[in-house]
């Protein structure tokens, strides 16, 4: 699709979204250069919102140094957590109150279910001589979002099951406790999208990815379900990210429809990886920009360096 073209009139609203646990590296850079870029031509927004949901692995020292080294790339925004705007607040710690209401939403029309396994359970689940074991890209390990494992499905019959006939059982839940609460995948449900960078994309509910957390045991709404209830309240139009994400995004699609939600446009950007081929992670503290800044790169150096991609 041709990039929409300048107007002072735009409505074009893009966004940047770290998350503040660990400091940004070359990727994080490419990316965030072109969702800035993105924004700049179509004259449009574009809006800095901090994704320090996880109170374990969130830093503030992190959130400084993004919003840091993102200005000492030469990306600039319009709102955000430093700037205000019409849509604060900007950190998604503050923002609780909206995703409890997506949440609400989401258990009255039938798509949550609350999921009692431990993760020990899951681990067991998946590792049973029949099932599939997904191996996460990180050698194993489920560490990065796309790679939640596929859930078995063990809880899909508790609280939430017959979805068309909202009950008392249903309505009397007001919040989520301390349970782990899923969307229920419909099985064998065909995603399709067209990235803006990538091209057609096709995933399958129950195959690619299974029913995925919307909100976790500690009390914390999960990446996904504020990720789509702030894309939407904050009327983004174009999600530039990383094609890590990409799995994510038949998720988002999904919680979008529940929610009645339109999509915004996707961007996946091709991952910049190491020389082992391997994408970047926070153990590539070489490759952050601070580490490249203080070994006395410029911010074209890094943008325009040669570096491997994934393909
Ligand atoms: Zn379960």
């Amino acid at each position: 699709m041709a990039s929409t073209p300048s107007s002072p009139a735009s409505g074009y609203r893009g966004r940047l979204a770290p998350s503040p646990t660990g400091y940004l590296h070359v990727g994080h850079a490419r990316t965030f250069w072109t969702a800035f870029q993105h924004a700049r031509e179509a004259g449009g927004t574009l809006v800095m919102r901090m994704e320090d949901l996880d109170p374990d692995r969130s830093r503030s020292a992190y959130a400084e140094a993004a919003i840091e080294d993102l200005r000492w790339l030469g990306i600039r925004w319009q709102e955000g957590p430093d700037k205000g705007g019409p849509f604060a607040p900007y950190l998604q710690s503050k923002r609780r109150s909206l995703y409890l209401a997506a949440w609400r939403r989401l258990l009255r029309r039938g798509c949550l279910f609350a999921c009692r396994c431990s993760r020990k359970d899951l681990e067991t689940a998946l590792s049973a001589p029949h099932e599939r074991v997904q191996t996460g890209r990180g050698g194993g390990k489920f560490d990065t979002l796309d790679d939640e494992p596929i859930y078995p499905g063990t809880c899909r019959h508790l609280l939430g099951h017959a979805p068309q006939l909202p009950g008392p059982t249903v309505s009397d839940v007001e919040s989520p406790g301390g349970s782990n609460w899923r969307f229920r995948v419909p099985d064998g449900q065909v995603i399709e999208f067209v990235d803006r960078n990538l091209g057609p994309q096709r995933l399958v509910a129950g195959v690619d990815f299974g029913d995925f957390l919307v909100w976790r045991r500690d009390g914390v709404a999960s990446y996904q379900l504020a990720c789509v209830v702030d894309d939407a309240a904050m009327r983004i139009t174009e999600v530039v990210r990383g094609a890590d994400l990409l799995k994510s995004t038949a998720r988002q699609m999904l919680l979008n429809r529940a929610l009645g939600f339109d999509n915004p446009a996707w961007y996946h950007c091709r991952l910049v990886v190491d020389h082992n081929g391997r994408r970047l992670a926070k153990r590539h503290d070489a490759l952050s920009l601070r580490a490249l800044r203080q070994r006395g790169l410029t911010p074209m150096n890094i943008l325009s360096a040669e570096l491997p991609i994934e393909e």
